[in-house]
């Protein structure tokens, strides 16, 4: 075990399994056979105040496989309980994470630093603990997708191949991604105490949790119920940032749903092309339960189940009167969450100066369900149309022609729009559009095509170059011009994403 122990230090500390030790179990990572890093994630790193100067590739590769463990790390796996598809499972956790410890970064926010494949754990139910290189390289390029077009999400600071062999449908390689997290606290991780009855640990993981995320409710004298509020806000916020970029997280369930707000699990995740409310890519949603429309259903499903966690600590007297208060602020996120969707469409559609109403007008609101059923009739693109739209402010109407066959409804859309321009120039709007709505997301034959040549032939440039373009989302560059292209309707319509667990 000695030799494992690397001479680096990151600069770790250990709240997490300090404050909450019946939480998490120490566990150490498995060795790799022949770690070879993949990525790593300078601006990250530096973001964090790691020193990494000394670094060379060897030894990063080690350290983010887990093969050798920082000298100031201490792993846990931590424990947690979810919802899967609505059942209720008592025990699931870190069956193939580990959290090496935290870092507080430059602005002061303690984050998560965490394994993911690193190896068996207690929690891993049989499963070998293990994660492929499709899936990580999948994972690390999408969440700084998200992270680039300014959506809360958990980031990925190294991809590691392991040099091991991963067993699944198929032979695999394996591979360790390095996710970096406001916290891993998730809806289950307070289900796991709840479920067994114990509400002192609720008490601490709920305290623990305020102090951490939410450090403005710390004096509340009604401190639960305002944890609850904060999280149903953070949670429709982020949903309605999802859904304006297209975004269909494919696995909602309440161990994927985190008290932070960020966005945590990219396993059968897609951004939607074809614009259509039902549109589902995972494989296992058979029922369309994690559909695209019904992700702002599905959240508040997930955060009653939070709620009913909180209830003991809400009013440990009086659990009708906990359960009235509790039901008050779920019933509040419908209203939070259209506040943001129509708040970020008007952004979206260059209607700046309505964006920063509080409450968007009732004309506003109707152009844009207007907009949004004029996409889903069409069965338009859901991110090119913005850029169109763009282009027709500034007099170039061919392509949202052809986008929207239908002349005399996109006419009469127009016009409206225009009316709620308030003066501007045409060529502010059109800035205004391409500032909020991007031309480069991660597109799903694009990802494919990189994970394959990646896992395939061992040939990473297709995973860079596609990389480097979905992190600067909003600006056109001409020699990028087949990376905003959506695919063939045909690989859409047949597009399926797997766990890849
Ligand atoms: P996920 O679908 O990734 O959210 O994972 C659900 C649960 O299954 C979590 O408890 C994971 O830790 C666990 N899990 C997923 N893949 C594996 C694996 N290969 N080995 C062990 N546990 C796993
Ligand atoms: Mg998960």
């Amino acid at each position: 075990m000695t030799q494992r122990i690397s001479e680096i230090t990151l600069g770790l500390e250990h709240t997490y399994a300090e404050q909450l030790g019946e939480f998490c179990v120490a566990v150490s990572p498995e060795p790799a056979r022949e770690p070879q890093l993949l990525q790593f994630n300078q601006e990250l790193c530096e973001q964090l105040g790691i020193d990494s100067q000394a670094w060379n590739d060897a030894v990063v590769a080690k350290v983010f496989s887990g093969d050798a463990i920082p000298r100031d790390s201490r792993p846990v796996a931590q424990a947690y309980a979810g919802h899967q598809f609505g059942h209720f499972v008592p025990q699931l956790g870190d069956g193939r994470a580990l959290l090496l410890g935290e870092i507080v970064d430059r602005d002061g926010v303690r984050r998560d630093i965490a394994l993911k494949g690193s190896g068996a754990t207690p929690f891993s139910r049989g499963g070998d603990g293990k994660a492929a290189v499709g899936p990580v390289l999948r994972e690390y390029l999408i969440s700084e997708s998200m992270h680039a077009l300014g959506i809360p999400t958990t980031r990925a600071l190294a991809a590691v191949a392991t040099g091991d062999r991963v067993i699944r449908d198929r032979v695999l390689p394996g591979a360790v991604l390095t996710r970096v997290a406001a916290s891993h606290v998730r809806v289950g991780t307070f289900q796991f105490f709840a479920a067994r009855g114990q509400t002192d640990m609720v008490k601490r993981l709920a305290d623990y949790v305020c102090d951490r995320h939410y450090p403005e409710i710390t004096t509340d004298t009604h401190r639960y119920l305002a944890l609850l509020q904060c999280v149903v806000e953070r949670q429709a916020a982020l949903i309605a940032k999802w859904m304006l970029v297209g975004f269909i997280h494919g696995v909602m369930n309440t161990d994927n749903m985190t008290i932070s707000g960020e966005t945590i699990d990219y396993g059968p995740c897609a951004f939607m092309e074809t614009y259509d409310p039902e549109s589902v890519y995972s494989s296992i949603d058979h029922a369309g339960r994690y559909a695209f429309a019904n992700q702002p259903t599905v959240a508040v499903w997930n955060l009653a189940r939070f709620a009913e966690t909180l209830v003991p600590l809400i009013d440990s007297n009086d659990e009708d009167r906990a359960v009235t208060d509790a039901t008050a602020v779920l019933e509040g996120f419908s209203d939070i969450f259209q506040r943001y969707w129509y708040q970020g469409a008007c952004s979206k559609l260059g209607l700046n100066s309505l964006s920063t109403q509080r409450v968007v007008d009732d004309t506003t609101r109707s152009l844009i369900d207007d907009w949004f059923e004029l996409l889903g009739r069409h069965r338009a693109e859901t991110t090119l149309a913005y850029r169109y739209l763009a282009d027709a402010a500034e007099g170039d109407r061919t392509p949202l022609d052809s986008m929207f066959p239908d002349r005399v409804k996109i006419d009469r859309w127009i016009e409206r729009w225009r009316m709620l321009h308030g003066g501007r120039k045409a060529s502010e709007v059109a800035h205004a559009i391409r500032s909020a709505s991007p031309i480069y997301i991660p597109r799903n034959h694009l990802v494919e095509e990189a994970l394959a040549a990646a896992v395939d032939n061992g040939d990473l440039e297709p995973f860079r170059r596609l990389l480097e373009v979905v992190r600067t989302p909003y600006a056109e560059n001409t020699k990028w011009a087949e990376y905003a292209e959506p695919a063939t309707s045909e690989f859409n319509s047949t597009y399926r994403t797997f766990c890849g667990t």
